[in-house]
């Protein structure tokens, strides 16, 4: 299997400054953030005995490098929970795929394990003109991002209690710490993937941005799982 750096070589080594989310997950599960397992099917019947293998429920999204916000066209399907859904699924993606650029080039179809629910936050690396490699968190994650932009950043290499304190920042914290008779939610497991995004940025200074967008956060000691990641480099930066 690819180590990071190969995975990095041979995106820009074929034209291409946007990693697919496969790409991206392959060097987020290597850092050890714990991210969605998922394998590529190239046929509805592929992707059932994938899912088959995986257990079921599962999510199918789009893998082509042309389409890299999946929701917005209609390339992300979640909770399939047997063959039918799947095949229809499976489908309806590469339909809708062509709809919106008829020359996309499909790779073919991801299948995904279904993560449960839980509280959505955002980590995200970026690179900044005068500060160099920074990290972000966003406290409130999902729909709620545009909007409300409750984000915090540190310039990387970051410590972990400057990671503690980017969630105390947020308005999320709020939610996150336990409000109402809900349980805290596992801030450990966000400290721990904010400082291995630190370790990323700063190990590859060609990454101009990284979204790990959703982090859904269960409560303490139950962990978190990274469902959706994408890198951008940029190639200038590159060694
Ligand atoms: P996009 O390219 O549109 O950002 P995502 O991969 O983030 O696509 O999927 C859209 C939404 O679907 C996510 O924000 C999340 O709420 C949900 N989702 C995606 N993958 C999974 C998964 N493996 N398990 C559960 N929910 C998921
Ligand atoms: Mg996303």
């Amino acid at each position: 299997m690819k180590d990071s750096r190969e995975i990095i070589n041979s995106v820009l080594s074929d034209g291409r400054t946007e990693l697919m989310e496969n790409e991206s997950k392959l060097i987020t599960s290597k850092l050890g953030i714990p991210t969605t397992k998922f394998e590529i099917a190239k046929s509805p019947e592929e992707a059932v005995r994938i899912a088959e293998r995986m257990g079921f429920p599962v999510v199918l999204k789009i893998l082509s490098p042309q389409i890299l916000h999946k929701t917005d066209v209609g390339c992300v399907k979640l909770n399939l929970a047997n063959e039918n859904d799947i095949i229809e699924s499976y489908e309806e993606i590469i339909k809708n795929a062509r709809n919106y650029t008829s020359d996309a080039e499909i790779y073919g179809v991801i299948v995904e394990e279904f993560a449960k629910p839980g509280h959505e936050v955002i980590v995200g690396g970026l690179y900044d003109p005068q500060f160099g490699q920074c990290v972000m968190f966003g406290g409130l994650g999902g729909i709620f991002v545009e909007v409300l932009k409750d984000v915090s950043f540190r310039v990387a290499p970051i410590t972990e209690y400057d990671a503690l304190e980017m969630i105390e920042e947020t308005k999320g914290y709020l939610i996150l710490k336990g409000i109402r008779g809900q349980p805290p939610a596992d801030t450990d497991s966000i400290v721990d993937i904010l400082l291995k995004t630190s370790q990323l940025m700063m190990d590859f200074p060609e990454i101009d941005q990284l979204d790990l967008n959703p982090i859904f956060v269960y409560e303490k000691r139950n962990g978190a799982i990274c469902v959706d990641a994408r890198i951008i480099l940029n190639p200038t930066r590159h060694e």
